[in-house]
């Protein structure tokens, strides 16, 4: 007798059910033989039995995914609409804040113009937002979550994070890289209160706007990130190590050509100084040459030198080169371990462009998909044909009225309103347009606060449209979340925290 059965991959039994929000159900397909999979290449489907798998290893593949896709930058996305589409039904950890926010380091960038199929440009969290949708769309199954731990030494693999353990047959790893820090003794002390890394997530913020300002670095991210600091700071200096600019031709003419800009080379940053006050007021710096220290007046300093490999969850298990890049071999994104696919920025320290991490990500899910075929481990998900691609709805179609029983509002009539006049503790977050991390904070706070109702105000303030009320506040960069109880500040939180961070204050403080 045939027995009839479910496609055996699911999400294992430590995972919860999948959000009711995701666009992309997973369906799976009745199968008439126990492992069914796909012929390759090509579009066709064969339901092929393999002859060599036995009943104890179809119970111990049980729960066992297809693919795990860790990132969710452009090569991370890429790879899972690739894999959706190829109905593998991959399962992806977009990352939270270890490696970067969610989306990557596009989400950290104003205009992308060279990403094909946008003549106009497209902002860098616009993009991230498409590529997120059109995997979602396509049955990935996405969790905002760091991964804590891989273990690819023993098969099936397993993956743990913060909230779930996952056993999968494939992996591919599209951790990109993370934004390099000078270390100096005072970088602590004025991280996000002067010091940043994100000239376009911070430059807008009333600490900066009209200020004299320093970037570090000689390459593109450092002039990208002067350039771009001429639109709102007084005058913008660039501190170069080397005596010769590392940034590409284009960019070097802009920054010569700026009169915003003063190039200092043969220069480092060794300190950062404070005034009487506590703020940061200049960057003590040495010249390489001569030896000679001076402090520079400033009232920010931006770093711009770089980026490490986010590869330590692999350290020690698959074959790394000696800055920490995964090595791959062939250009097919395979690296040392059968299984085991690397793509985008964690592999690549030459290119790193959102459309070679796009294009390798795309190579590590066709390799995946080979890799599962010639394994005889393939379980096919459909989607539902019929299904209706749900339209969310855009900032402009929300209602902007004052009315102090919602719990959710925005601009600083409400916040004054509700300052003076509600009992209830009130969550505020700072925004500003051109930040991309505050996209990533926004649903996890609105969730938060949906879970807390009737006890919490909520306002949203984008510092552009009210820079007196973030200057008030005392507001540096953003995101930031303030919480205001009985007209006092209570707790200033900066930049994207975890979801328990905020749960676990209100309900301490509601
Ligand atoms: C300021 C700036 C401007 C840029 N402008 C352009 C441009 O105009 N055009 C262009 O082509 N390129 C541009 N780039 C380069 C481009 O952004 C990168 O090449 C590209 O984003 C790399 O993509 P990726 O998918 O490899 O990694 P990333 O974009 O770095 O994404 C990595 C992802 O992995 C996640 N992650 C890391 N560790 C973990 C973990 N342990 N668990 C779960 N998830 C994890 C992170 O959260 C993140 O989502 C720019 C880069 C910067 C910094």
């Amino acid at each position: 007798m045939v027995a009839l059965r479910l496609g055996m991959a699911a999400v294992s039994a430590a995972a919860p059910p999948p959000s009711s929000s995701l666009i992309g159900i997973r369906s799976r397909t009745l199968c008439l033989h126990p492992f069914p999979r796909r012929s390759f290449p090509g579009g066709g489907r064969s339901h092929l039995c393999p002859l060599n798998v036995s009943s104890n290893d179809e119970a111990s593949f049980k729960g066992v995914e297809n693919v795990v896709i860790i990132g969710s930058g452009p090569a991370g996305y890429t790879a899972a609409i690739y894999a959706a589409r190829a109905n593998l039904k991959p399962l992806v950890f977009e990352g939270f804040q270890v490696g970067g926010v969610p989306g990557g380091q596009l989400m950290t960038t104003t205009e992308v113009e060279n990403f094909p199929g946008f003549p106009d440009g497209i902002s860098g969290p616009d993009l991230m937002d498409r590529m997120r949708k059109q995997a979602v769309r396509w049955g990935a199954e996405l969790f905002q979550e760091d991964v804590e731990f891989v273990d690819v030494r023993s098969r099936p693999f397993s993956i743990k994070s913060s909230e779930r353990e996952v056993r999968c047959h494939s992996i591919i790893v599209a951790t990109g890289a993370t934004a390099k820090r000078l270390r100096l003794p005072r970088e602590d002390e004025f991280w996000s209160r002067g010091i940043s890394a994100c000239a376009i997530c911070d430059g807008a913020s009333p600490l900066f706007k009209g200020q004299v300002l320093a970037v570090v670095g000689g390459g593109d991210t450092a002039t990208e990130e002067a350039l771009y600091l001429t639109k709102y700071a007084r005058h913008v200096h660039l501190l170069v190590r080397n005596n010769q600019l590392r940034a590409s031709k284009a960019m070097q003419d802009r920054v010569l050509n700026s009169p915003n800009i003063t190039l200092h080379f043969n220069t480092e940053a060794v300190d950062v100084v404070s005034n009487s006050k506590g703020q940061m007021s200049g960057v003590l710096l040495r010249r390489f040459d001569t030896g000679e220290e001076s402090v520079l007046d400033a009232k920010g300093l931006f770093y711009g030198i770089g980026h490490s490999p986010n590869s330590q969850i692999l350290e020690g298990q698959v074959e790394l080169d000696s800055s920490g890049y995964i090595f791959v071999k062939d250009g097919a994104s395979k690296t040392s371990v059968e299984g085991v696919f690397a793509a985008g920025d964690v592999q690549d320290h030459e290119w790193r462009q959102a459309v070679t991490a796009a294009g390798s990500g795309c190579v590590a899910a066709l390799s995946v998909e080979r890799y599962l075929v010639a394994n005889d481990l393939l379980v096919e998900f459909h989607q539902p044909v019929t299904e209706e691609v749900k339209k969310e709805l855009t900032e402009k179609d929300v209602e902007w009225h004052f009315d102090v029983s919602l719990t959710k509002h925005k601009g600083q009539y409400a916040l004054r309103k509700l300052y003076h006049e509600s009992p209830r503790l009130i969550c505020v977050l700072y925004t500003a347009p051109t930040c991309g991390p505050c996209r990533t904070l926004k649903p996890i706070l609105s969730k938060v606060i949906d879970e807390f109702d009737q006890d919490v105000h909520y306002v949203e303030i984008d510092i552009e449209e009210d820079p007196e009320i973030a200057e008030a506040a005392g507001i540096m960069g953003t995101p930031c979340v303030q919480f205001f109880k009985n007209k006092e500040m209570i707790r200033t939180v900066p930049g994207v925290k975890m979801k328990k961070e905020y749960k676990e204050f209100i309900e301490a403080n509601k």
